[in-house]
């Protein structure tokens, strides 16, 4: 067992998942952020004395053992290249990304532990599992997912909905997808299935971007130990509650 404080790279560090990230990394000594990488320096975010440099700099990053990118799909190819050529870690809650970079993910996976997903919490990985043998045991009945985030997020559905819709594709429903863009909602996803004269609803509402961050410096963590593959959030977060 590895006792030296894990070092991270963080990708995306000045956005709203970077600094839940920053600040709960500081809290953990087994944790040491070695780099944040932000799209443009100056930054004013940032956490006094963490070193923060610019993407376009990613190439000269100090020595690292696991990045954690929370960024945009065009800041995925660079970050995932550059774990690739050091033989790194890479945890990326990154969504939005092209079915090219999904390939590139899978191809790196062959050479470094790695991790993306839509949804580092713990609840969605059960909501997932909730969701899928609903689907199974509701054979016809209609399935629709509705999600609902802040006025900011860029993608939709999200990564979420559509990673609870390939649950019930799996369960064997049809799912559907609604979005809603309002005020600051952290992240709420509503799976609702339709019978004749009945439904089962399903729900997870995130009250705090904490959840993602904590579940992601978890996976950082354990990555670190692993071989090369690409792992699931729940191969990953074990006992984290
Ligand atoms: P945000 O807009 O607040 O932050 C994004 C950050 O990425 C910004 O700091 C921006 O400067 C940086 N960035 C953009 N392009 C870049 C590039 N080319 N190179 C380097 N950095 C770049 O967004 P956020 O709310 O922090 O979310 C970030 C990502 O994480 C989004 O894709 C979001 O959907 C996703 N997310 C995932 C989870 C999860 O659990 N998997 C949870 C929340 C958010």
């Amino acid at each position: 067992m590895n006792t030296t404080p894990t070092r991270l790279l963080i990708h995306g560090a000045s956005g709203r998942m970077g600094q839940a990230l920053l600040r709960l990394a500081a809290e953990d000594s087994s944790l040491q952020v070695v780099a944040a990488v932000v799209r443009k320096p100056p930054i004013q975010r940032v956490i006094d004395g963490i070193p923060h440099f610019a993407a376009s700099e990613l190439a000269g990053a100090p020595a690292f053992d696991v990045a954690i990118d929370f960024s945009l799909p065009e800041g995925f190819d660079p970050i995932l290249a550059l774990c690739a050529e050091r033989g790194v870690g890479l945890v990326s809650g990154t969504t939005g990304i092209s079915d090219q970079q999904q390939a590139a993910l899978t191809a790196a996976a062959a050479r470094i532990p790695l991790v993306w997903a839509t949804n580092f919490s713990l609840g969605v990985a059960v909501l997932a599992e909730l969701v899928e043998r609903a689907a199974a045991a509701l054979p016809g009945w209609d399935c629709d997912i509705v999600e609902s985030h802040h006025v900011h997020k860029k993608d939709a559905p999200s990564g979420t909905a559509l990673t609870l819709g390939e649950s019930a594709l799996h369960g064997g429903a049809e799912p559907r997808y609604a979005s809603l863009r309002a005020g600051d909602i952290i992240g709420e996803h509503f799976v609702q299935f339709t019978g004749l004269g009945e439904r089962v609803e399903l729900v997870h509402r995130a009250t705090n971007r904490d959840i993602f961050a904590r579940g992601a410096l978890h996976a950082a963590k354990q990555l670190r130990q692993r071989a090369p593959g690409q792992y699931r959030v729940r191969d990953l977060l074990g006992n984290v509650i």
